[in-house]
């Protein structure tokens, strides 16, 4: 158990957490839950006294999620696959071929290969790793894809999102399998396979949540604090990112009523797992005063009962040294590295060349065991370290929401900067 500073937020956590995993549960981009959580964050910002409010909507390609099997049509073994967001659905009967594994090098020979002609391509590796490799896999003449993340070796179905760049060549129907799955499909040597899915998009409306404590400042600078609304299409996203909002509303009720000197604005994302189009849309078109963002702290998944906290920097080595002051030095809280993952609500204002931090929390080199899966639940998440999380970031925070000067400038380095517009280039 953390020893909390201010422990008095806990039940709050507790409540915001079930309010989000259990009264409301999944939480697709576009979705109707997508939606109550966006207005519930507003509500509960109004009630710690936040002024600003609102709920902003941009278009978004809703995925209805449906189940998805896979056959082995000489045994008749059904596996339980994770149809991949916004890949094609198959007809009813599904669609069967024969197997044809392919591995990521066959891919860097430019797919030179013969009789893919009416076959199903197990790929092993994820599908999302490169444009190119997924516009050829979209224009071979196999009948349907599926996919092994190897970064994990679960016995569940992964799911993941999808970019909107990636959503335009799309034209199969495709399917996550659990790594054992799929060793065991290999193991048995299944000759020939059938899948079945049913799940399909429908455009509709994502949301960003928006409240602030305005600054008494008139020229006050604005800080973000965020996180993201949206859950993927397997389990009820208690960590990714549940634990974010949550971190988030805790740092409103930790923050009110101090009379800071500048904005804190609190921002709840949608569709952040179909690339952080939410804060893309934000800082794009819906923000009036992106030049008075001045530093932004997203919170995406920061609640593991059991590992290491990040913190992510983006901008120049004097904030580092600062975060790095606050958090591994005085607070104790995680280590501290530079750089601007695209994967994450921080990214589309680094991108723009506005610092920032991106707090999250593994289990595993770069990730946790239960992400993007039915693990992602609240029997995954500590309540109090997600209100470590917030009182960390607190301390940091209100530093600068009441200081004039601050430690470090308004700027990415020319390397940061540089690496966020190839992955603007690249992904988005
Ligand atoms: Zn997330």
């Amino acid at each position: 158990m953390r020893n909390l500073k201010d422990p008095a937020g806990l039940l709050q956590i507790r409540s915001d957490m079930e309010f989000m995993c259990h009264t409301v549960g999944q939480r697709l981009a576009g979705s109707p839950e997508e939606k109550r959580v966006a207005e519930y964050m507003v509500g509960r910002l109004r009630e710690l006294g936040a002024s600003n409010l609102g709920s902003l909507p941009f278009p978004v390609q809703r995925w209805i999620p449906a189940p998805a099997v896979l056959t082995d049509v000489d045994s008749g073994r059904r596996i339980e696959v994770s149809q991949v967001t916004h890949s094609l659905a198959t007809p009813p009967e599904g669609v069967e071929g024969e197997l044809i594994v392919i591995e990521p090098f066959d891919y860097e020979q430019g797919m030179r290969f013969d009789g893919l002609e009416g076959k199903i391509g197990l790929f092993y590796g994820g599908y999302g790793e490169s444009e190119e490799v997924f516009r050829q896999m979209q224009e071979s003449p196999l009948k349907a894809l599926l996919y092994v993340d190897t970064r994990y070796a679960t016995e569940w179905a992964l799911a993941a999102g999808m970019g909107e760049r990636f959503m335009r060549m799309v034209r199969k129907p495709m399917a996550n399998l659990s790594m054992m799955d799929a060793w065991a499909l290999a193991r048995s040597g299944a000759r020939h396979v059938r899948l079945a899915c049913s799940g399909r998009i429908e455009p509709a409306n994502s949301w960003n949540a928006v409240g602030e404590f305005p600054g008494s400042d008139p020229a006050a600078r604005v800080i973000v604090i965020s996180g993201h609304l949206d859950s993927v299409s397997e389990g009820v996203g208690a960590d990714d990112n549940a634990s974010g909002i949550a971190a988030a509303l805790e740092c409103a009720r930790r923050l009110r009523g101090k009379g800071l000197r500048h904005t804190v604005r609190f921002i709840g994302f949608g569709a952040e797992e179909q690339l952080s189009v939410g804060s893309t849309r934000y800082v794009g078109s819906q923000v009036a005063d992106l030049d008075r963002i001045a530093f932004v702290c997203n919170f995406d998944s920061v609640g593991a009962h059991l590992g290491s906290s990040e913190i992510q920097c983006a901008g120049t080595p004097a904030l580092n040294r600062y975060v790095k002051e606050a958090a591994e030095k005085r607070l104790g809280f995680g280590k501290v590295v530079d750089d601007a993952s695209p994967y994450q609500d921080m990214f589309p204002f680094a991108a723009r060349g506005i610092p920032g931090i991106w707090v999250t929390r593994t289990t595993h080199s770069t990730l946790y065991w239960y992400h993007h899966s039915v693990h992602n639940n609240l029997d995954a998440v500590s309540m109090e370290q997600i209100a470590w999380t917030a009182e960390a970031a607190c301390e940091m925070v209100g530093d600068l929401a009441s200081r004039e000067n601050w430690p470090f400038e308004r700027r990415l380095t020319p390397e940061l900067k540089g690496k966020c517009d190839r992955f603007l280039r690249e992904l988005f």
